[in-house]
């Protein structure tokens, strides 16, 4: 470790305070000092080099470092670095941006809200749902139904929202009056005792009962990401989406898709709603991949028929709530650039022409003792590991065996995301062949290193 790394260290542990950190943890290790970053690799302060198979926190979709994107940013910069969104005035690369998220979006939702990240975006909704309830009279609808192990952010109404257990720790408050959790739809090690086809009805029948107990006319929105991310990139079982947005048009419960992760290609197309789920929801949450992480950014893209009640002539309201950089313009021009570079690099169509070959390489893990399940699409993945492959009992919680493999992996130049049981990756859409092939070889070897250290832990 060379001087400037310890000094970054010591400098990162005296004042800044990382999210989600351990404090335990890091007061020992420490963080790992990223200094630059080039395309799908990364390079600390000490000039390891490392693959970053999670796309930064699966939000880098184009890769990092590129000059376009900041020539586009520096122009914005230099024309009009910021102007205010509130009220009566606008700014050019909002509304085109605007226009072009209504264009890319599925069916009526043309409007667009904009904050500053996936967290506002996910408040914003919440809000734009007690909103358009009260505006059409529907007053007592508050309640919001969401799903166990699901992961919506970090501020006060998206994190109450979250169902992440590890997520409510006693410290904190949460709503926890009017959002209801049900279960989250993950089969594997859960529920292997039904069919898919029984798991299904049963997560069908829990919801509608869930919203017939709380009475229909007091459920506001379901929140559902098209696959869980941070819970551990759960694929729902099949039909799972549609139902429950038919469940939901049903019972006049909003369908919120939370695509966040999900959105501007990382399942190969814009939005996985519609082109994946074939569901068309209410609300879109997005961020992420809207700007690859080049600057923050967040929208709330909603349908006509929100805004038609919501903006109703004659009764002279106001969406009470924004931000100063709602629809800042030099985040904007960012994304239209990366959404343009997307089209031209046809990077949706790398996904899906290269998903296959990333499935069938990551299956030929499945020889490893301790890998019990492989699952994902399209350029999101995960490797649960288990101790038991016959009954997929779990590494008690405290070994943390995803963060052990992990540690391995990144000695070998590849950055996995750990999640407890579990190796997650979200790698930039321009990965290729060769870099699928280093990421399965390199997670291999960590593996098996794993797997001897945890002999030697006497761990049989
Ligand atoms: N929703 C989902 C599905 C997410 O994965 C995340 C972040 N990982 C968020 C919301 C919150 O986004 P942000 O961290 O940008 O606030």
């Amino acid at each position: 470790m060379n001087s400037f790394t310890k000094e970054i260290m010591q400098k990162d542990k005296d004042h800044f305070m990382h999210p989600w950190t351990i404090f335990d943890v890091y007061k020992t290790d420490g963080a790992l000092p990223i200094e630059t970053a080039q395309g799908n690799y990364l390079e600390d302060t000490d000039g390891n080099r490392y693959l970053d198979a999670v796309g930064g926190l699966w939000c880098n979709n184009i890769g990092t470092g590129r000059k376009e994107m900041a020539d586009a940013i520096a122009e914005q910069v230099i024309k009009m670095s910021y102007a205010n969104p509130f009220v009566d005035m606008t700014n050019v690369p909002a509304t085109l941006l605007a226009a072009k998220i209504a264009e890319l979006a599925p069916g009526s939702l043309n409007h667009v809200f904009y904050s500053c990240g996936g967290s506002t975006a996910v408040d914003t909704a919440y809000r734009l749902i007690q909103y358009y309830q009260n505006c059409r009279g529907k007053h007592a609808k508050k309640h919001i139904i969401s799903r166990d192990m699901s992961y919506h952010g970090s501020t006060y109404a998206a994190m109450s929202i979250g169902g992440k257990k590890g997520d409510h720790p006693a410290e904190f408050d949460f709503i926890d009056d009017t959002i209801h959790h049900i279960t989250a739809p993950k089969q594997y090690g859960q529920h292997e005792d039904k069919s898919e086809a029984e798991f299904l009805n049963f997560l069908l029948n829990e919801l509608e009962q869930k919203i017939l107990t709380l009475g229909a006319d007091n459920v506001a929105a379901f929140f559902a990401e098209p696959i869980m991310g941070a819970g551990g990139v759960i694929i729902p079982p099949v039909g799972y989406h549609k139902k429950t947005w038919e469940i939901c048009k049903k019972h006049d419960v909003l369908y919120v898709s939370d695509e966040v992760v999900t959105g501007f290609g990382r399942l190969g197309h814009w939005f996985a709603s519609e082109d994946v789920f074939d569901i068309q929801p209410d609300i879109i949450i997005s961020a992420k991949g809207l700007t690859s992480g080049y600057l923050p950014l967040g929208a709330t893209i909603f349908s006509d028929q929100i805004w038609d009640e919501i903006s109703e002539d004659g009764h002279g309201r106001c969406f009470a709530h924004g931000f100063t950089y709602s629809g800042h313009p030099v985040a904007c021009a960012a994304a239209l650039k990366n959404i343009e570079i997307m089209e031209r690099e046809q990077l949706l169509e790398n996904v899906t022409t290269l998903a296959p070959y990333f499935k069938a390489k990551l299956e030929t893990l499945s020889d490893l003792p301790i890998v019990g399940d492989i699952r994902g699409h399209g350029f999101m993945w995960c490797v649960e590991f288990v101790a038991n492959k016959e009954t997929c009992e779990l590494f008690p919680e405290e070994m943390d065996i995803g963060k052990q493999i992990s540690n391995h992996a990144d000695a070998k130049g590849l950055i996995v995301r750990p999640v407890v049981h579990l190796n997650v990756m979200s790698p930039p859409l321009t990965l290729n062949k060769t870099e699928i092939d280093f990421i399965v070889n390199t997670l291999r070897v960590s593996i098996e290193a794993t797997l001897i250290d945890l002999e030697e832990q006497g761990y049989h």
